[in-house]
């Protein structure tokens, strides 16, 4: 079994390998925990603004060497060009990663994809920084044609403009949705750039594990306080261990008969009422094409914004006494408002 193909793989170490007493004390802690499958460090860092500290180079992976030699821990590092894939199979990496703000150009993937070709390193690729799952899936599928097979994803989150609840939004349905179409690469959760902070990790990383993720990345540092990157987001190796052990973790089959039979028993009710959706989605398009056909003997606009509004605001109200989201109900009705104007359009 490959390294990456584990449930509950947990990969953890410093955003940056710093010195090489942090790197071997962070990995001691972390691996007498006996919960710790890889441990991770930056040597080469993509910082936002020039100046800041940008990565310890070179001689950071000796002393991942080092640590991996005292703690039996293999190590992985990020990875942005050629150069950093050659210096780091020179050092025998067990793992390489590429960061969002590389997945998201397709150059540099294609260069580290083919400075890969011939080896069976195994890579991560972490989502593009900006929620195009386009990028994401070509990146894949550069690997894939350089001859690499193990390949895994880290979900850490998409970037926004402003002052946002998250450093990088998790934008779940993007991640759900390369699940299914990529099944068999294990999915790897990084709460901590995802977070951003510490006091919200946990909850991410629960929701990862509730949505069938593999495993988690956490940044880890002997001393968080003096980091010198993503400090505000990077817990010790104790602080760790406790979310670790605070987790439910969860599987997708179940043993126990009675689970499975009432499970299904709802999952049929759930089939019925999709069902019953749709057909009356289907009646709604077909009143919606009606009214098209009449606005349009009469020569009046498709879009009519007040009706649209009213629409809006007695959906939203009733919504409310339903119990449903608001946003969700929104987001429910642009879409069925949208498809309704295309309808309208179609024929004419
Ligand atoms: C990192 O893992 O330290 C890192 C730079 O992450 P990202 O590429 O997700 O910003
Ligand atoms: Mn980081």
């Amino acid at each position: 079994m490959d390294l990456i193909n584990k449930k509950n793989l947990i990969i953890a170490g410093p955003c940056s390998v710093e010195s090489e007493e942090q790197i071997i004390e962070t990995a001691i802690a972390l691996k007498k925990s006996g919960k710790i499958d890889i441990l991770r460090g930056g040597i080469w860092k993509p910082r936002t603004n020039p100046g800041s500290f940008e990565g310890i180079g070179v001689k950071g992976l000796s002393w991942m060497d080092q640590a991996r030699k005292e703690t039996g821990l293999p190590f992985g590092v990020e990875v942005a060009t050629d150069k950093h894939v050659e210096n780091a199979l020179n050092f025998d990496a067990n793992l390489l990663w590429i960061g969002a703000r590389t997945s998201v150009n397709p150059f540099s993937v294609q260069m580290i994809a083919d400075s890969l070709k011939g080896t069976d390193q195994t890579i991560l690729i972490k989502n593009p920084v900006n929620p195009d799952i386009k990028l994401w899936i070509g990146a894949i599928e550069r690997f894939q044609k350089a001859g690499i097979t193990k390949i895994g994803l880290i979900h850490r989150g998409f970037s926004s403009y402003g002052n946002t609840e998250f450093r990088n939004n998790p934008l779940w349905q993007i991640p759900i949705e390369m699940k299914r179409l990529f099944p068999e690469l294990p999915m790897i959760c990084d709460p901590s750039h995802i977070c951003g902070k510490k006091d919200t990790l946990s909850l991410i990383a629960q929701k990862s594990i509730d949505l069938d993720y593999n495993g988690l990345m956490i940044e880890t540092h002997i001393n968080p306080k003096n980091a010198l990157t993503d400090k505000e987001q990077q817990i010790t190796p104790n602080e760790l261990i406790q979310l670790l052990n605070n987790l439910t973790l969860k599987s997708t089959k179940s043993e126990n008969n009675h689970f499975e039979k009432e499970l299904n028993k709802l999952r049929e009710q759930i089939d019925f009422y999709d069902d019953e959706l749709l057909s009356l989605i289907s009646n709604r398009m077909n009143i919606a094409k009606k009214i098209g056909e009449i606005k349009n003997q009469n020569e009046i606009t498709v879009l009519q914004s007040n009706r649209w509004n009213e629409i809006l605001n007695r959906t939203i109200d009733k919504s409310e006494k339903l119990n449903l989201g608001k946003s969700f109900i929104r987001k429910y009705m642009e879409a069925i408002h949208l498809e309704s104007i295309r309808i309208q359009n179609e024929d004419y």
